[in-house]
């Protein structure tokens, strides 16, 4: 593949099966902002620890107003990457790279600093105002990320095709240009690490493997590479000013390290196959994050009594974790048991305080029991869960289920219709809504959201809630 077309397949990534991290690991259609066909990780315990990690940082620069989301990528290359100004993108494979939390946070900084420059829309500016031949050419070159750049999507930041094509003034100006928003993220980068008394050597340490990957692998360059070039002068600038911080030698707590870990083990079992997760964390290795991985891992791939039992014994280690009695109802209820998984379930939304990717899984197995008791109980709480977070893959479905089994049909056409809505397919969400008014009263709440999908134009944003 050449440099232009990997970059590319970077900037729009194509959909995989959907991974069984958490209740759903599935294209984000109807996450705004996020590229459609991008596999999107969702997981509560995962986007937790993200914003744990991005937070101070994002405050640090000024942006904490922005509501800036950390979406994971279900990809194994290792990249990271900013889009616009409400989302930093890390790929899983960085996330399982990272051997501390403070690299992954050197990261964040260091996209943070494009953010805080306000680099994309510059780029876009620049891309847009250019009129020659030459540069129309090279646009071409970078194909994906400069169709995002004119329709307004969001530019991708320049990749290694502008490095590999043909030297010209304009290309060297630009490349120039990106170098400067190199040495701008990382130099905004340091000051938010020091603004928040954090360490910046995770960065450096990073940067470093990157750019000696480059230097003695010539066959194959890192996703992140190609959009943030690392020559070796840049990573000996970076720390240079990066060892004057007074942080340089301050660790991750010790929580935050097995949380980390924890992430990391979660990634394999769920990513990885059984033999690789049995290599890197094998039997004589009993640290929580170890059975963690291993009980994941069984539940996916062996037998379910198996998993079982390794998820009590969690269980055991740490009761007052949600995520796995999360794991042992998610198991419970793909293995055909949801009854059983009810009880887990509410476990784990009552120590999670009820976070809305587990609140949609408890009403998932609720739906499953096929009890009409439970029906009002399981649409209560996904009408609670989409409405703290709207893009929850399946709510709407589940909401639609809830309300058949309680016989109410207009609201179960209303919520299927504002599922479909969300996957994108427009024409059957018009149906349903269609369908769903003629059964409700004439201009209730819920006939307004129908009316509202019926008349939607194409390519509008999502319906409400
Ligand atoms: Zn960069």
């Amino acid at each position: 593949m050449t440099p232009a077309a990997r970059a590319l397949a970077v900037a729009t990534a194509i959909a995989v099966a959907a991974t069984g991290i958490g209740p759903a690991a599935a294209p984000a259609h109807a996450q705004s902002g996020v590229p459609r066909g991008l596999p999107i990780i969702r997981d509560t315990e995962i986007e937790q620890l993200m914003r744990d990690y991005a937070v101070p940082v994002l405050r640090a620069a000024g942006l904490a107003k922005q509501n800036v989301k950390v979406v994971v990528v279900n990809d194994r290359a290792f990249n990271a990457f900013v889009m616009d100004g409400r989302h930093i993108f890390v790929h899983a494979g960085a996330l399982f790279d990272a051997k501390t939390p403070n690299e992954v946070i050197g990261v964040f900084a260091h996209e943070t600093g494009h953010m805080a420059g306000g680099h994309l829309n510059r780029l876009r500016e620049q891309l847009a105002s250019a009129q020659t031949a030459s540069i129309i050419a090279l646009m071409a070159g970078i194909g994906a990320m400069v169709a995002g750049a004119r329709s307004g999507g969001g530019a991708g930041e320049i990749g290694m095709a502008a490095i590999m094509a043909p030297q010209s003034a304009i290309q060297r100006s630009l490349l120039a240009y990106v170098r400067t928003q190199e040495d701008q993220a990382d130099h905004a980068g340091l000051k938010f690490l020091t603004a928040t008394h954090q360490s910046p050597r995770g960065m450096v340490d990073l940067f470093k493997r990157l750019s000696n990957e480059m230097l003695f692998n010539t066959r194959y360059i890192d996703p992140y590479l190609q959009s943030h070039p690392m020559p070796a002068d840049r990573v000996a600038a970076l720390e240079m000013q990066a060892k004057a911080s007074p942080y340089w030698d301050r660790k991750d707590p010790p929580e935050l390290q097995m949380r980390h870990d924890m992430m990391r083990a979660k990634l394999s079992g769920c990513l990885e196959p059984p033999g690789t997760v049995a290599r890197r964390y094998p039997l004589s290795d009993q640290s929580v994050p170890a059975r963690y991985a291993r009980a994941i891992s069984s539940y996916r791939h062996s037998d379910l009594r198996q998993a079982i039992a390794q998820m009590d014994q969690l269980i055991q280690l740490q009761p007052g974790n949600p995520y796995f009695y999360e794991l042992k109802g998610q198991a419970l209820l793909e293995g055909g048991r949801p009854k059983e998984a009810v009880a887990p379930l509410r476990q784990a939304a009552q120590l999670s305080r009820n976070a809305p990717l587990i609140d949609v899984m408890l009403a998932q197995a609720l739906n499953a029991t096929d009890n009409k008791a439970v029906a009002e109980e399981a649409v209560a709480l996904l009408r609670s869960a989409v409405s703290r977070d709207p893009d929850v893959p399946q709510a709407y479905t589940q909401i639609a289920m809830a309300y058949g089994r309680k016989g109410d049909l207009a609201n179960a056409d209303l919520a299927a219709a504002q599922a479909a809505f969300a996957r994108g397919d427009a024409m059957t969400a018009r149906q349903l809504a269609t369908r769903a008014k003629t059964r409700l009263p004439v201009g209730s709440p819920a006939w307004v959201r129908a009316d509202d999908i019926v008349n939607v134009r194409p390519g509008n944003a999502r319906a409400g809630n």
